[in-house]
This record gives structure tokens, C-alpha cells and sequence, in this order.
């Protein structure tokens, strides 16, 4: 599988690839982002255009973002709940910014819609953190 990692630094990526490589069962191609973020707020930035990116002009199969959640409010299960998703919470805002990006993509022939998984851990990523990833 290719995929494309954003993230806030290039040994989160690496990193993130070897838990991507553990939940596929196989080791997967990294495809290369010419936008490289440095920084949480950069990434809400330029992930719309990696999307674009990716969707039209790559055969990468997913998206993987992670993007820590430090001084931001964690995640909770009722943002899950349709019209409750907290702005100030990272994942909701990745959630957003992905499903707009993606619903307005036009369908590309002989092309799989791009698989996204998307991350936001509590605590700094690091190698060895545990993060749940489920590819969707
Ligand atoms: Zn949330």
C-alpha cells in the first residue's frame, strides 16, 4: 500500500509508518509531500492541498494525520455525535477539514476514493506511543 504521512515532524512520519506497517500486516511505500508542515496550526494549513493532491494527481492509497493534541481539549465520544463537534478539538477539526476536502473531490477513474486515518494523541507523539489508527 502507498501511503502519505503528515505530521508534525519527519520522525513522527517514520514513526507512524512503522505503526501503519503493523496494522496493514505489511510494509507499506511512502509516498514523498512536497508541502512539509512545522507545526499543529500549519497543517490545517496546507492539508486541503495535500488532499487535492494526492486525490488527483497520485496513486497513493491513504492519508495518515496525526497531529498532537497538546493544550487543545481531548477528544470525547459525544464530539462523535452529529452536529456536537468541538472546533478547539484537534480530531473534530482534522474529521472537518478532511470530509469537506473530500466531499467536494471528484470522482477519478480506475482510482479508489483516498482512505484517510486520522490521529490526534494526548501526549507528544513519540516512537513506541500507542495511537489508534483505523483506516477508513
Ligand atoms: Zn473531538
Amino acid at each position: 500500500m502507498k501511503i502519505a504521512v503528515v505530521s508534525e515532524s519527519p520522525i513522527d512520519e517514520a514513526a507512524i509508518k512503522i505503526l501503519v506497517d503493523k496494522i496493514v500486516g505489511s510494509e507499506s511505500e511512502m509516498a514523498s509531500l512536497r508541502a512539509r508542515p512545522n507545526g499543529w496550526a500549519k497543517i490545517f494549513e496546507v492539508l486541503p492541498g495535500i488532499i487535492n493532491t494526492l486525490h488527483y494527481g497520485t496513486d497513493v492509497e491513504a492519508l495518515v494525520v496525526v497531529v498532537d493534541s497538546d493544550e487543545s481539549p481531548p477528544h470525547q465520544k459525544s464530539h462523535d455525535q452529529s452536529q456536537l463537534t468541538n472546533p478547539e478539538c484537534r480530531l473534530c477539526r482534522l474529521r472537518d477539514t478532511v470530509r469537506v476536502v473530500l466531499t467536494k473531490a471528484k470522482p477519478m477513474p480506475n482510482r479508489a476514493s483516498l482512505k484517510t486515518a486520522l490521529a490526534s494523541p494526548y501526549q507528544l507523539l513519540r516512537l513506541g506511543t500507542a495511537v489508534a489508527l483505523t483506516l477508513t
